[in-house]
């Protein structure tokens, strides 16, 4: 599970021990964090600023497989979904709590990797880890992150602000995450049959760490505040981008048209959906796990993005009676579903 040599069995240190191993070199950074570790409860304080607070549950075998994620790239990710639920919310995230339950088979050499990750991330982010809990578990790893941030009164961007003729945008591409499950899936199933056959992965660098080791976009909620836009609505698109607008638009009443040449695919995603014979459309709007942040702007703020690289105007708002609709490439409307949308012949 863990290629260093050393193993320390964790009831060496105990859990008291384990927990001071883990905090003891934490330097916190925000004049928000009153007490971090070390007491029954962290104390913040946010000086008038609005709070939002994002939890989320990772489990070994569900969410995670150990075969093929390094704990260092778990730890960094596991950190890096819940920053990306602050910034929808277009605020900063500031600090973060950790709770883990660990079995026997992981040593503190192993808890080490996990967390080397989790300081990583802190570190790239300027977050301050706070606190958290550390308990055994009978089977696998299970970890809990929650995030805390801070936004201006009357600041934070809901799911439910999207008005009729609003522009869609996206950042960055989509898919990418998708395809690097489904390469990391192939090769552990050709592991799992010949142990000695080395994985081949390479080429695809890019789609491997969209899912390895993905980023959140605060560099987006940055620029757009530097270009003086507050979005109507936004999410992160951790489902897909299918399901995340549809999320926007059933909590605004509205409808949108989403042009399917618009939506922006890697070289690499469509290359290793075309090796699996995977329609790469379906990658990015039901794959997941992209951590791109899905927008509404007004139309007035159009000139404001329009040359902005990194994001792309897909499409616009519409009437609620319109439904929610992919235009495809003769112009025809398909409505989107939940799971995405099943190409037409497949
Ligand atoms: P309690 O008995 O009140 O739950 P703990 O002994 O679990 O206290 O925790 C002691 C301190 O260490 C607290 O500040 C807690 O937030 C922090 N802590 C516990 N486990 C972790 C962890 N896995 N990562 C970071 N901080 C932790
Ligand atoms: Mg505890």
């Amino acid at each position: 599970m863990d290629n260093t040599q050393q193993r320390t069995e964790l009831s060496s240190l105990g859990e008291f021990g384990l927990i001071d191993h883990l905090t003891n070199k934490i330097e916190l950074q925000h004049a928000s964090t009153i007490k971090g570790v070390g007491d029954d409860a962290a104390v913040l304080d946010f000086e008038g600023k609005q709070i939002v607070v994002t939890t989320d549950l990772l489990t070994e075998g569900i969410h995670f497989n150990l075969m093929y994620v390094p704990l260092k790239h778990l730890g960094y990710k596991a950190v890096v979904v819940n920053l990306s639920d602050v910034f929808a919310m277009n605020a900063e995230p500031k600090q973060i709590t950790v709770s883990i339950a660990i079995s026997s088979k992981f040593s503190v050499e192993a808890i080490d990797e996990l967390y080397s990750g989790i300081h990583l991330a802190c570190e790239k982010y300027g977050i301050d880890l706070v606190g958290g809990d550390t308990t055994s578990s009978m089977t696998g790893l299970t970890i809990s992150i929650t995030a805390i941030g801070e936004v201006e009164k009357n600041k934070a961007v809901y799911r439910s602000g999207a008005q009729v003729n609003d522009l869609i945008c996206v950042s960055g591409d989509l898919g990418g995450a998708y395809m690097g499950l489904q390469l990391l899936e192939r090769e552990n199933e050709v592991f799992k049959v010949n142990p000695k056959e080395q994985p081949k992965l390479e080429g695809y660098d890019y789609i491997l760490e969209r899912q390895l080791k993905p980023e959140a976009r605060g560099d987006v909620v940055k620029a757009l505040k530097k270009l003086d836009i507050t979005p109507t609505a936004m999410i992160d698109i951790s489902d897909g981008l299918s399901s995340e607008i549809m999320h926007i638009c059933k909590n605004s009443k509205v409808g949108c048209a989403i042009y399917e040449e618009k939506i922006q695919m890697d070289y690499q995603t469509k290359k290793m959906a075309d090796e699996l014979s995977i329609n790469p459309l379906v990658a990015a709007l039901n794959g997941g796990e992209d951590y791109e942040l899905l927008f509404t702007i007004s139309m007035s703020d159009h000139d404001k993005i329009k040359n902005d690289p990194d994001i792309t105007i897909i499409g616009h708002i519409t009437e609620e009676t319109s439904g929610t609709n992919l235009i495809i490439g003769d112009g025809n409307a398909v409505p989107l579903t939940a799971q995405g949308w099943n190409p037409v012949g497949k």
